[in-house]
């Protein structure tokens, strides 16, 4: 029989835990019931990994109905073995969280409010000050008489929900634009 690591230990766990119990005169049906009532009894296991940082932790996502209902990590995953950190643990909580933000949101120069704005409205401000900020502060030569073409004055702090590909394009554009400051969250 093909055991997985995960299946395993729910195999020998649950059996080791009936049998002790058992063993001591406890009556293990009631648990056994309650175990079939869990909020992810008879959800679907799917295999993800964790977008928080480099080392791409597997989180098992459990859905039902259509739903996601809940996350853990996965006993598999050879780098962490179903461990998980705590923005890797909170998954699935900041996946439902109400603090969650699904639009964007914009506040206007000297305002105490944020408003929600559609993508174009966004983008189209992020273009305008990109281009302004270059066009105001391009350096071409240094000090020395050295050419550097660049600009000093613009920054980009990457995501770790950036793949490599995605990483490439991105810092192909900023150097094409003279940008010489830019990091990246997941760069451990
Ligand atoms: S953020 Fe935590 S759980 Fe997610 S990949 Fe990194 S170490 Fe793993």
């Amino acid at each position: 029989m093909k055991l997985s690591r995960r299946g395993f230990m729910k195999w020998t766990g649950a059996g080791a835990a009936a049998l002790s119990l058992s063993r001591l005169g406890f009556d293990v049906k009631p648990v056994a019931a309650y175990a079939t009532t869990l909020r992810i009894a008879g959800a679907k296991e799917v295999v993800s990994i964790c977008p928080f940082c480099s080392c791409g932790c597997n989180i098992i996502m459990f859905v039902k109905d259509g739903k996601f209902i809940s996350s853990e990590g996965d006993p598999d995953y050879p780098v962490s073995e179903g461990a998980l950190c705590p923005k890797g643990a909170a998954f699935h909580s900041m996946h439902v969280s109400h603090h969650r933000i699904l639009k964007p949101r914009y506040r206007a120069p000297g305002s105490d409010k944020w408003e929600e704005k559609d993508w174009d409205f966004v983008l189209d401000r992020i273009a305008r000050k990109v281009k302004d900020t270059r066009d105001k502060d391009f350096v071409e030569k240094n000090d020395k008489g050295l050419t550097v073409n660049r600009v000093e004055t613009l920054f980009q702090l990457g995501t770790s929900q950036m793949d490599n590909e995605e990483c490439a394009v991105s810092h192909q554009m900023l150097r094409s634009l003279g940008v010489v400051y830019l990091d990246h969250q997941a760069r451990v």
